[in-house]
């Protein structure tokens, strides 16, 4: 009786083993249809890392460009991003200048502005990546703008900072900048889009860690936690 008892109790318990793993093969299955559906109906978001090619973008006093920097936080954003199941956009993924026409550097950056607020205009969202500088040496700390042509972009910028301040710089107080008409992409996006200047080239300290491969996968993250909690 004990023995059948004891065979009763193996029996259930190997059901109820078997059936676990059958609900968690199942649920893995339906869980891989799930993200394979969101991937379809995924936010599409460009990242547009500043300058390119001929546009250097500023310039440290050892030589660094922004351009440089701008792309090699963006490439790990991207990674962040498509693993997360995100349609993620570039509007350059190597060196180059986005111009379809232009002589002159200056027409040429014309040309390349327009066809990046085409690729804007597209998307469901853009994170354009930059880096400050200034004439003064002290000043440090990730800035954030948004466009004030819709209310989300504020809200994206709220999300990124929030994760930049949490994960990175818990002693940034910068606030958040309303793009002007200085910066062209902000002033005419009409979709929601934000451009995160990681930090300033004419700091020292902050340099070194910019050019910090390790520090430029962290500030990615950052960013990308920022896009996450902003959906
Ligand atoms: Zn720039």
């Amino acid at each position: 009786m004990k023995r059948e008892f004891r065979s009763t109790v193996t029996d259930i318990a190997i059901v109820l083993v078997c059936g676990a793993l059958i609900l968690t093969v199942a649920w893995g299955v339906t869980d891989r249809r799930a993200v394979q559906t969101t991937q379809t109906d995924a936010p599409h978001i460009l990242i547009d890392p500043g300058h390119g090619g001929a546009d250097g973008g500023a310039e440290a006093s050892d030589g660094t460009l922004e351009k440089e920097l701008n792309l090699a936080v963006s490439l790990p954003l991207r990674d962040l991003l498509t693993v997360m199941g995100y349609a993620v956009q570039m509007t350059r993924a190597t060196d180059v200048m986005l111009n379809t026409e232009g002589d002159t550097l200056r027409e040429r950056k014309v040309s390349d502005i327009h066809n990046r607020l085409a690729m804007v205009e597209a998307a469901d969202l853009t994170v354009s990546i930059h880096q400050n500088k200034f004439t003064q040496p002290q000043y440090f700390g990730t800035q954030i703008f948004y466009s004030a042509n819709t209310e989300e972009s504020c809200v994206l910028a709220d999300s990124v900072r929030d994760q930049v301040i949490a994960l990175l710089q818990p002693d940034n107080t910068r606030a958040l900048k309303r793009g002007t008409s200085d910066i062209y992409l902000l002033h005419h996006a009409t979709r929601p889009m934000i451009l995160v200047e990681c930090g300033f080239l004419s700091n020292q300290a902050e340099l070194a860690k910019l050019k910090d491969a390790v520090y430029q996968r962290q500030m990615a993250f950052a960013v990308a936690a920022g896009v996450m909690t902003y959906f």
